[in-house]
């Protein structure tokens, strides 16, 4: 799929319809690279024609950034100046839809130290956190890529700029499901219906454990929060009843399951990108709901670092169903952005759980939903486990176990 003018337009109208769905009135706020200033028009303009009251361009720099942490004191980054929170209290006022353009390069922040990193995000979030708390489920938020010239050229190191950048916007094209033929709004109809309808299915059977195995080793049990939702493609905006799509592409249904409570060894089948660095080939073995030991060919250190991030780090927040069929497994390289690598397989994600899978719980603070079994970490990174094999079975309360994933697809 080559890209042309026409195309970038629909792509832009797909991120603003289906994904934000910006209704008549409501403010928006863009949040998109200064390099990309021509799709920021773009958007801006048909967020406009979508109806929007105003569009509030945000705009920033992987570069600027990196630079910041090079050259600035930690805290000096870390304070929230009150201009700064003066604009977080607005956004609670306003509630605008937020629409964020992935491009960064994936190496952007590399060799900058994990510490800094995280003290500084943990610091501004003590901060900002009651403010993020207070605009969740009432405000609807989409997060899209758009390939820049070193994104691609980490994708494919070996190809001249021009021609990687135009493998990696065929492969967004074709997992955002724009083909040149089908009107992408109605594929993303019902590629999200046919989500749902898998969540339901979940939903429906009330599973309390799911077992997986794979001959790669992977030998595991989670036990799932009884009243938690699986949920997945779309999510509603519980003010006005708007349905958006967080993530495009998206290809999971995930829930947070009960932090505290698995057991076995996780066996990893694709690289981990975790602050601009890889570690592959990596296993974890669980007890009592804790990483107690892990073992990778390679990034060893970084592995264990991650897992000691905070004191929650070690458990799981998230697990996920992705069918080997997915369109990004298919594209069968590494996107080195987890917006596309968690959309790639089945997979669990080890730190922060979805407090938004509870009933109400868009409501509650993060310390009320890790009390009702969602776990709480400064850190959420995913992890693939989907493999050509992979069995997946749901344990009901009576102990009925019913077939969920066979050879790494639904059963
Ligand atoms: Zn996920």
């Amino acid at each position: 799929m080559k890209l042309t003018q026409e195309i970038l337009q629909s792509y832009a109208r797909l991120i603003v319809r289906s994904g934000a769905n910006v209704r008549p009135g409501q403010a928006v706020s863009l949040h998109i690279s200064v390099d990309l200033a021509p799709f920021a028009r773009m958007l801006t303009e048909e967020c406009y024609q979508a109806g929007a009251k105003k569009v509030n361009v945000e705009w920033s720099s992987d570069e600027i950034t990196r630079l910041h942490f090079q050259y600035a004191e930690e805290e000096t980054l870390a304070a929230v100046l009150p201009w700064e929170e003066a604009k977080a209290k607005q956004m609670v006022e306003d509630l605008p839809c937020r629409i964020y353009i992935a491009s960064e390069d994936p190496d952007a922040l590399a060799g900058i130290s994990p510490e800094k990193l995280s003290n500084v995000g943990r610091s501004r979030a003590k901060v900002l956190r009651p403010y993020r708390e207070a605009i969740d489920g009432r405000h609807q938020w989409v997060i899209a890529a758009y390939p820049s010239e070193k994104w691609a050229k980490k994708c494919f190191p070996e190809l001249p700029a021009e021609e990687a950048v135009a493998r990696l916007w065929d492969a967004v094209l074709t997992t955002v499901r724009i083909d040149g033929e089908q009107d992408p709004v109605e594929a993303w109809r019902k590629h999200t219906e046919f989500i749902s309808a898998k969540a339901d299915w979940l939903n429906a059977q009330g599973f309390r454990h799911l077992r997986y195995r794979s001959a790669n080793g992977t030998d595991f049990t989670v036990e799932l929060i009884p009243e938690a939702r699986w949920e997945g493609a779309g999510a509603v905006n519980a003010l006005n009843g708007a349905f958006y799509i967080p993530n495009m592409p998206t290809e999971e249904i995930f829930t947070s399951p009960l932090a505290g409570s698995c057991e076995g060894t996780l066996v990893s089948t694709k690289p981990l990108s975790w602050n601009g660095q890889l570690i592959e080939n990596f296993s974890l073995r669980f007890e009592k709901g804790r990483a107690v030991s892990c073992k990778a060919e390679k990034g060893q250190e970084l592995l264990e670092k991650m897992l000691t991030m905070d004191e929650c780090a070690n458990m799981l927040g998230e697990v996920a169903m992705v069918p080997k069929e997915s369109p990004v497994n298919r594209c069968g390289f590494l996107f080195y952005e987890t917006l596309f690598d968690e959309n790639a397989c089945c997979h669990v994600a080890l730190g922060h759980g979805f407090k938004e899978v509870l009933p109400g719980g868009n409501d509650l603070t993060a310390a009320q939903a890790k009390e009702r079994g969602v776990n709480d970490s400064i850190i959420h990174v995913d992890f693939m486990v989907g493999s050509e094999d992979l069995a997946i079975d749901g344990v009901k309360a009576d102990g009925t176990v019913v077939p969920v994933f066979r050879e790494g697809t639904w059963a």
